[in-house]
């Protein structure tokens, strides 16, 4: 007979649970996960390559346990200022965010957030021990300071989440809230930025307020704008002291070599990596007039993808767009599906396939 997980002494809060992931399907137009649609330009990726070649010669040695190349990298291209003992680096932001509940969460310690957010957030907070608490939004998504400050007076949280622009709904975070927010705890300010190069061009981001506030946390992936979702590379800005305390609970040599390499080779091409993040804005945007167009109701989106409502049955749409070789996101929120902005192709064959599922099963009007 076969051992399943039941049979396994496996830890109590592990089980009946189900692992994390969007469905990896292999669809013409993968517009599920919110990645770059665009691949590293030709003469980037040869100089990717050219590094991880060197990084190999000495790859019978271990990494560069502090990474301090790539932090330097990371620095430069964020500014503001920043010095490389104000940049920690891990395997994804997702990793990024776990040592940061190692350091400052854990049994009998609690994470707020405000969902609709992104989902690892309340997982890794659960998978450290942290107790998750959620509170609620205001009208539209946003968070006024107000209702935030509420939130973290009632719960007294240690450490509190923020996700600007927030996934899955590409809602703005208001910089008075992340400061409001930090006067209103002793704890842990952590403020998601995942998204922060779609932005409109000349918005402030949370990094201009980490001068003078050592509990705030800002953190960053190359996944997103920088095309960069299969090497695993995410990062945070914070006082050095922070990144200190993330050192005890990294592991040892947690980067690989091949991993800094690329990275460091990357960044030397910012403005060239970055280079779609116009393009795909201006798709983010016709997805929007499109979508409203045929009744749906996008909402507000300062990110890389569109959660539009007045979809009539998620389930059954999300189902129609995959005969239609489509792949978007059904957050479980009700008549709301999201959208990656995607090539002008790509898009355009969503836009085609939402007109016919709009035949099928028409747009209702729901409230915001
Ligand atoms: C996609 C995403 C990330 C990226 O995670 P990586 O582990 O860096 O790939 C982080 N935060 C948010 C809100 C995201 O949407």
């Amino acid at each position: 007979m076969a051992t399943t997980l039941e049979d396994l002494p496996i830890r109590d809060d592990l089980r009946g649970q189900s692992p994390y992931g969007a469905p990896q399907k292999h669809v013409r137009v993968q517009l599920n996960v919110n990645e770059n649609t665009h691949p590293v330009p030709q003469d980037v990726a040869e100089d990717i390559v050219a590094s991880i070649r060197q990084a190999l010669t000495t790859v019978n040695r271990y990494p560069d346990r502090e990474f301090t190349e790539l932090r330097e990298s990371l620095a430069g291209y964020l500014g503001h200022g920043l010095g490389a003992d104000s940049i920690w680096a891990a395997n994804g932001s997702n990793e990024v965010i776990q040592q940061l509940l190692q350091a400052f969460g854990g049994p009998g310690r609690s994470v707020l957030g405000f969902p609709p957010t992104y989902s690892m957030h309340s997982i890794i907070a659960s998978s450290t021990g942290s107790r998750w608490i959620a509170a609620e939004r205001d009208a539209e998504f946003r968070i006024s300071p107000e209702t935030a400050v509420a939130a973290v007076r009632e719960h007294q949280p240690d450490l509190v989440f923020l996700c600007g622009p927030n996934n899955p709904t590409g809602t703005p975070l208001d910089l008075a809230t992340i400061e409001a927010v930090y006067d209103a705890t002793e704890g842990i300010v952590m403020v998601d930025e995942a998204y922060a190069e779609f932005m409109p061009d000349g918005q402030p981001t949370a990094l201009t307020l980490l001068p003078g506030r050592p509990r705030l946390v800002v953190s960053r992936t190359m996944s997103k704008a920088f095309a960069f979702a299969g090497a695993r590379v995410g990062y945070l800005a914070a006082d050095p002291a922070v990144i200190d305390a993330l050192r005890l609970v990294r592991l040892p040599y947690h980067l690989s070599a091949l991993t800094q390499a690329a990275a460091v080779a990357a960044l030397r091409h910012a403005p060239e990596m970055l280079r779609m993040v116009d393009d795909i804005r201006g798709q983010r945007d016709r997805m929007v007039i499109e979508l409203r167009a045929m009744g749906y109701q996008p909402h507000e989106t300062w990110s890389n993808f569109v959660l539009f409502g007045g979809v009539a049955d998620p389930r059954a749409a999300f189902e129609s767009l995959l005969e239609r070789d489509v792949i978007v996101r059904d957050l479980g929120i009700p008549n709301h599906l999201r959208v990656s902005a995607g090539t002008a192709e790509e898009t355009t064959a969503f836009l085609d396939a939402m007109r016919e599922v709009a035949a099928e099963q028409p747009p209702v009007r729901v409230a915001a």
